[in-house]
This record gives C-alpha cells, sequence and structure tokens, in this order.
C-alpha cells in the first residue's frame, strides 16, 4: 500500500473516459463554449486498462467512470466489461447524468458494472432546462427508471444550490425512494469551471439537515466507518439519504481518491492547479515498473487538502478565472470528472 504524506492510501481512482457532455450544467459548465481535449490525446482501453492495472498493484481496489458524460464514450460498456474482469477492483461504478443511460442500462449490467449514481438536481422540467440549457430531463427520469431495477442501491446524487433546488429536498428523497435509490446532497463547490459559484449559494449541510427535520423529525446519523464522501443518516421511516459537505465541512483528511483525466493526466486533488501526464510517460515507452514508480512517488509527497485550504480563504470567489480555464482545460471539473 502506497501512502501520502498525511498517511492517506491510493485506494480509489476515478477514471475520466471522455471530457464532452451533453449538458450543461450551471455549476460546471455555465459558459457558451469549451475547449475541448484533442482526440488523438484521449487514451484508448489498452491504455486505459494497463494504466488500471498499475494503479491495482499500488493499492488501488475502487475505479469509478465519469466525464464529461461517460456514456458518450463509445463503447463505454467494453471498457465496463475489460475492468470487471479485474477481481482486485472490489468496487467498479459509474457516475452519469442519465440522459443516455434508458439505452446503455442493460450493456452496463451485462457488462459487469457493480454500482451506478445518477446525477439529478430537479424533479422539474422547466428548472432543468433552466439549470442543464438542455430539453433532456425526462430521458433522465426514463434512465432512472431503466437502470434502477438493475442496479440496486442505485444512487442519485444532487448538487443542492441555494435559490435554484432547495425547495426539493423533500421531494428528491421521496423520489428515491420509489426507486430504492439513496439520495445524496452535495455541497456546491467552488472547484475549476464553477465560474458561476458564490458563497451564498451554498447550501450547508447543517441548513439541509434542518430543513429536513422539519419536515420528517428525528434524523439520525448513520455510524460507519469509512472514507466515502457522504455522512449518511436515516429517516424515522428507515429510509437513508447522505450529505456530501465538501464545502463546509471538506473531508481531506482520509480523502483516498485521485483522478485519471481522458488523455491521462493525474490530479491528486480536484483543486491541484497541476497533475502528473501519465500518457507522456505510457506512450514514451515507460515500462509498467518505471509508471509505478512514477506513480508510487507522486502519492508518497502528496500534501494536497484543496478543500480545506479554500476554506481558510477570505472574500472567496470562483477558484479559477475563466480565461486562464481555456488555456488549461485540465483544471475544469468536467475534465478531471468530479
Ligand atoms: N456527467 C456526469 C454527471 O454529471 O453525473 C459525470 C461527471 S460530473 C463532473 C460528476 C459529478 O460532479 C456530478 O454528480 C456533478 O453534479 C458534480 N459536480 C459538478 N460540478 C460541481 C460543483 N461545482 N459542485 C459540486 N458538485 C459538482
Ligand atoms: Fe453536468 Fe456532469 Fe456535464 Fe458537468 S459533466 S455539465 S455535472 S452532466
Ligand atoms: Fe480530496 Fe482534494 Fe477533495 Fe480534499 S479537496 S477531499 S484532498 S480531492
Amino acid at each position: 500500500m502506497v501512502l501520502d504524506t498525511f498517511d492517506r492510501p491510493l485506494r480509489n481512482l476515478r477514471l475520466s473516459v471522455t471530457d464532452r457532455c451533453n449538458l450543461r450544467c450551471s455549476y460546471c459548465m455555465p459558459e457558451q463554449d469549451y475547449v475541448w481535449l484533442p482526440r488523438e490525446d484521449l487514451l484508448h482501453f489498452e491504455e486505459i486498462e494497463r494504466l488500471v492495472d498499475v494503479f491495482i498493484d499500488l493499492g488501488v481496489d475502487k475505479v469509478r467512470l465519469t466525464g464529461g458524460e461517460p456514456l458518450l464514450r463509445r463503447d463505454v460498456p467494453t471498457l465496463v466489461a475489460k475492468l470487471a474482469a479485474r477481481p482486485a477492483i472490489r468496487d467498479l461504478a459509474m457516475t452519469t447524468n442519465g440522459v443516455l443511460l434508458a439505452q446503455h442500462a442493460h450493456a452496463l449490467r451485462d457488462a459487469g458494472l457493480h454500482r451506478l449514481t445518477v446525477s439529478l438536481d430537479t424533479l422539474h422540467a422547466d428548472r432543468f432546462k433552466d439549470l442543464a440549457r438542455s430539453d433532456e430531463h425526462h430521458r433522465v427520469l426514463e434512465g432512472i427508471a431503466a437502470a434502477a431495477p438493475l442496479f440496486p442501491g442505485l444512487k442519485i446524487d444532487t448538487v443542492a444550490i441555494r435559490g435554484v433546488n432547495d425547495d426539493e429536498l423533500v421531494e428528491l428523497i421521496e423520489f428515491g425512494r420509489g426507486y430504492g435509490a439513496e439520495v445524496r446532497f452535495i455541497e456546491y463547490m467552488d472547484v475549476g469551471g464553477a465560474t458561476h459559484w458564490a458563497m451564498d449559494r451554498v447550501l450547508p449541510r447543517a441548513e439541509m439537515l434542518a430543513t429536513l427535520r422539519t419536515h420528517y423529525g428525528e434524523i439520525a446519523p448513520v455510524q460507519e466507518a469509512s472514507s466515502a464522501p457522504a455522512d449518511r443518516y436515516r429517516l424515522p421511516d428507515g429510509t437513508i439519504f447522505g450529505i456530501i459537505s465538501s464545502t463546509t465541512e471538506p473531508f481531506c483528511h482520509s480523502c483516498d481518491r485521485s483522478r485519471l483525466t481522458a488523455d491521462g493526466m493525474w490530479y491528486l486533488c480536484l483543486y491541484a492547479p497541476s497533475g502528473t501526464d501519465l500518457r507522456r510517460a505510457l506512450r514514451g515507452g515507460a515500462t509498467d515498473a518505471e509508471l509505478a514508480e512514477l506513480i508510487r512517488s507522486t502519492w508518497s509527497g502528496r500534501r494536497d487538502r484543496g478543500a480545506e485550504t479554500r476554506l481558510t480563504e477570505r472574500d472567496r470567489s470562483p477558484l479559477i478565472p475563466i480565461d486562464t480555464l481555456r488555456r488549461d482545460p485540465h483544471l475544469e471539473m468536467h475534465t478531471r470528472g468530479g
């Protein structure tokens, strides 16, 4: 096992398979146009597999496919099947916006995907149109309906934003309950790309809990030891939901996650200004042992606690200006994979 400078193990790899997306969520891709990664730079499945095997040897046992929108990557179930064939990956998951899910859900299940998370911020089509600049809300709902029976324990992730969807917390929990899905509310983060972020739009965990207590009564925390970002809670009828308090109460101390972009840049933190170019090493002819050494030495020196550091800053404004994002799209959340 490889530990960083705060004794955090390298265990959890988020694999972005594309930087493209078919939505334009206001908290992630609010601009009119974007600079995309050159297609020739995208890692082929064989290259992804090779890197994943090196990561597995160093202790990674959780892999999540993400993006951009992962279902836009052609043949993604083929990649899922290749990864699912590696028993060392104890947990193989995907996060999707759900638009293309109804048509892919069976293939993903048959390919061996263990778990699925669908992002859903609102139950109202008109709101979705404003939030994600898309008329495809009904397709997200159809995707959830198709996937829920195939992926028991489906998760629904909601970015909770003051003045946008803060009046839907109960509705979303009830919607999830109907599908046996666990809803998790994520605090709005000032990551790269969130150029419309402002502290007063963040709905803190404490406020979410207060709202939910008013409706449901007693809410009990679920006691569990885990490096997972969500704190889980139980409603009086046993329904579980989660809150990811990434902005007001970050969990960097136990963060075992790193991120590989679709073009092979490896980031140790969502907020990290730079990463390690594994594609260059790979295509430059590095052996597996050399790749492993590069990854091991980089992780061993990791000091990142991005969200905690941001918490200490006064007068917070969006993390990265738009012209800087245009110069380096790797700074974008939709490139890093969330
Ligand atoms: N496109 C897929 C989706 O939306 O599910 C996967 C990639 S997306 C970048 C992964 C997750 O990041 C989504 O659940 C999304 O809601 C979350 N996310 C993006 N920007 C965020 C922000 N500014 N604050 C909090 N969560 C954010
Ligand atoms: Fe929305 Fe995900 Fe696309 Fe970002 S990558 S715009 S969060 S659907
Ligand atoms: Fe991990 Fe960085 Fe997020 Fe903290 S801010 S939890 S270190 S990715």
